[in-house]
């Protein structure tokens, strides 16, 4: 039962962590060496389907795999951090761009 709670606490943790996280990796990274990526999400206009930015969701879950990989052999602490980034990636992007950004076509 401790085991549970404990996974479920770091589970959270992530993924308050990874709200700090993406506010400086956008602040300090997305708005740095890494603009020519980020720059075409903040350009109202355009029509691609996909935005360079969106490379940034396979940049963030790499360490998700990781963590998954080395973490799924007992189901340690690794892989609920993995399992909280995963999900913080999740609720961006419904969030931002799916709810914010309105990237989905309405039903
Ligand atoms: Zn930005
Ligand atoms: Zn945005």
């Amino acid at each position: 039962m401790i085991g549970i709670l404990f996974n479920i606490l770091i589970t959270v943790l992530v993924f308050i962590f990874m709200e700090f996280f993406a506010w400086f990796a956008h602040k300090y990274i997305m708005h740095g060496f890494l603009w020519s990526l980020h720059k075409d999400h903040h350009q109202v206009n355009h029509d691609h389907k996909f935005q360079k930015n969106d490379y940034f969701f396979l940049i963030f879950a790499i360490p998700s795999i990781i963590l998954f990989v080395l973490g799924s052999k007992d189901f340690n602490y690794m892989f609920f951090s993995g399992l909280g980034i995963a999900l913080y990636g999740l609720a961006y992007f419904i969030v931002h761009e799916i709810i914010i950004h309105r990237r989905l076509p309405p039903p």
